[in-house]
C-alpha cells in the first residue's frame, strides 16, 4: 500500500490560543528538520488544528521512524488523499466509495475483520451528511467485501474519512512520542555519563520540549579514548530528537588527583560529584541553560543515598537540578534506553573515570558539614584547577 500523505495528530489539551500557534509552529519546524534528512518529497502544513503531509518518493518505514522523534506527536496516521478536480468540486460518491473500497481492500488483506466507517465532514457544501455518507459507505465495503463485519462499538478498523479540503482516508494511528515539541528557547544542562541512566534523563527532559546541551567529565589518561567516544555516541543518540546538542568535554583528571590526594578516600565520589555539578553550574550560567540534569535515582548505589543526593545538590546555587529518574527502578529506565536505543551503547564496557577512582568502602551517609569541612583541603589550589578545567572545555556539536 502507497500512502501519499501523513495526518500527525497532537495532544491539544493546554494549547489554545496563543500557545497553539506557538505549539503547532515549532512542531511544523521539527517535523521539517527531521524529513529533511529523509530521502523524499515532502510538504508540511498547518490547517485548522492538523498537520498534513504530502508525502512522494518515499521510503514509509524511515519517514515513520523520524516522526517518531518529533516530540509533540501523539499519533502518525499514514493516508491516501483524494484531491478536488479541476473546478474545485470534491469526488462524487461514487468515485468515493470506489477509492473507499479501494483503500481497504489495499490496507487490508485479510478481511476477516471488524470495521466502523467514521465521517467528519469539515466543508459542509458535501451534498450527504456524516452519517448518511457513513452508512453508505459502509454498506458499499460490504457488498464488495462481505467478510468484512460491521461493529459500531468496539471495531478492529475505524475509517476515518475526513471532507475537508481534500478527502482524506486512514485508518492507523501509530504512536508518536508525545511531549511537548522543542523549540520554545528554554534550555538545560545535562550531565552526561557513559552510564544507562544519564541519556535517559537528557530524553526525558528533551520531551518536554527543553533543548539540551551537555557536559562530560573526562579523566585521560586514567580512562580511555573509547570511554570518551562511547559518550558521543550517546549524546548522538538524544540529538536525534533535539536536532543537536553541544557537547563540553571537560578534563578532571587534575581535579580528581587533587582530591584523590587532600581528602579522604571514602569521600572521594561526593566531593568529585559536587565539583562535577559546579561546573556545569558555571556552563551552563554561561550559555543560558535554566537548569542541570542528572540520571541519579534514589539508593541505586552509594552515592546516590538521600544523604548523597543533598551532598550533591548543596553546591548547586542558581538553578533547578532536574533528575527525572528519581524514582525509577532500574528496570524502568532500561526500558526506555532499549527504546530509544541508546542500551546497546550504555552497556559498552569502558569505563567512566567514577569507576576508576572510585573507594572500596565509599560513604554511604555522607554529612553536608563534614564534606564542606573536608574540602577546605583542597582552598590553595581548586579555583585554579577549575579555571583550567573550564578554560580547556573542548566543545563538541553533536548532529542526530
Ligand atoms: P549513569 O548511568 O548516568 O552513569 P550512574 O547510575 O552510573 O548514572 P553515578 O555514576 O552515581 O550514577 O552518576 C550519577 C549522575 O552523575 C549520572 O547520571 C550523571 O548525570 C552524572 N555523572 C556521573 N559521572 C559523570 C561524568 N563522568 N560526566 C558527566 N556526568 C557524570
Ligand atoms: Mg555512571
Amino acid at each position: 500500500m502507497q500512502y501519499h500523505a501523513f495526518i500527525l495528530k497532537y495532544a491539544e489539551i493546554g494549547v489554545k490560543g496563543k500557545n497553539r500557534y506557538m505549539f503547532e509552529n515549532a512542531l511544523v519546524k521539527q517535523i521539517n528538520r527531521v524529513l529533511s534528512k529523509v530521502q523524499g518529497e515532502f510538504k508540511v502544513d498547518k490547517t485548522a488544528g492538523r498537520i498534513y503531509v504530502d508525502a512522494r518518493n518515499y521510503d514509509f518505514d524511515e519517514t515513520v521512524e523520524a516522526l517518531q522523534t518529533v516530540f509533540g506527536l501523539t499519533g502518525i496516521c499514514p493516508a491516501v488523499s483524494i484531491e478536488r478536480d479541476g473546478d474545485g468540486k470534491l469526488p462524487t460518491y461514487e468515485k468515493l466509495a470506489e477509492r473507499v473500497c479501494r483503500f481497504m481492500d489495499n490496507v487490508y488483506p485479510d478481511k476477516n475483520k471488524t470495521f466502523k466507517v467514521q465521517v467528519r465532514r469539515v466543508d459542509k457544501t458535501y451534498p450527504m451528511d456524516s452519517m448518511e455518507l457513513g452508512r453508505e459507505l459502509g454498506g458499499d465495503i460490504l457488498k464488495a467485501f462481505p467478510e468484512f463485519k460491521v461493529d459500531v462499538h468496539n471495531p478492529e478498523i475505524l475509517l476515518h474519512v475526513e471532507i475537508r479540503e481534500k478527502v482524506n482516508l486512514y485508518s492507523e494511528v501509530i504512536p508518536g512520542p508525545g511531549g511537548m515539541p522543542l523549540g520554545t528557547g528554554n534550555k538545560a544542562m545535562l550531565l552526561l555519563s557513559g552510564g544507562i541512566d544519564s541519556p535517559v534523563a537528557g530524553y526525558m527532559i528533551a520531551k518536554r520540549g527543553v533543548d539540551i546541551e551537555a557536559v562530560y567529565f573526562n579523566a585521560p589518561p586514567y580512562t580511555s579514548e573509547r570511554a570518551k567516544q562511547k559518550v558521543i555516541d550517546l549524546a548522538k543518540v538524544v540529538a536525534r530528537y533535539t536536532g543537536k546538542v553541544k557537547l563540553h568535554i571537560i578534563n578532571f583528571t587534575d581535579i580528581q588527583l587533587y582530591i584523590y590526594d587532600k581528602c579522604p578516600h571514602d569521600e572521594l565520589t561526593i566531593i568529585m560529584r559536587r565539583y562535577m555539578m559546579r561546573i556545569a553550574e558555571e556552563l551552563a550560567k554561561r550559555s543560558g541553560c535554566m537548569g542541570l540534569i542528572t540520571g541519579e535515582s534514589i539508593g541505586q548505589v552509594a552515592s546516590q543515598t538521600m544523604q548523597s543526593l543533598q551532598c550533591t545538590n548543596d553546591v548547586v546555587e542558581t538553578m533547578p537540578v532536574y533528575r527525572p529518574v528519581i524514582a525509577f527502578d532500574k528496570q524502568d529506565i532500561v526500558d526506555i534506553s532499549l527504546k530509544i536505543k541508546a542500551y546497546d551503547i550504555s552497556i559498552q564496557p569502558y569505563e567512566d573515570c567514577c569507576t576508576i577512582f572510585v573507594a572500596k568502602h565509599p560513604v554511604t551517609k555522607p554529612k553536608v558539614e563534614v564534606i564542606r569541612k573536608h574540602e577546605e583541603n583542597l582552598n590553595e589550589k581548586i579555583d585554579e584547577l577549575v579555571k583550567t578545567a573550564l578554560d580547556t572545555d573542548e566543545i563538541l556539536e553533536i548532529e542526530g
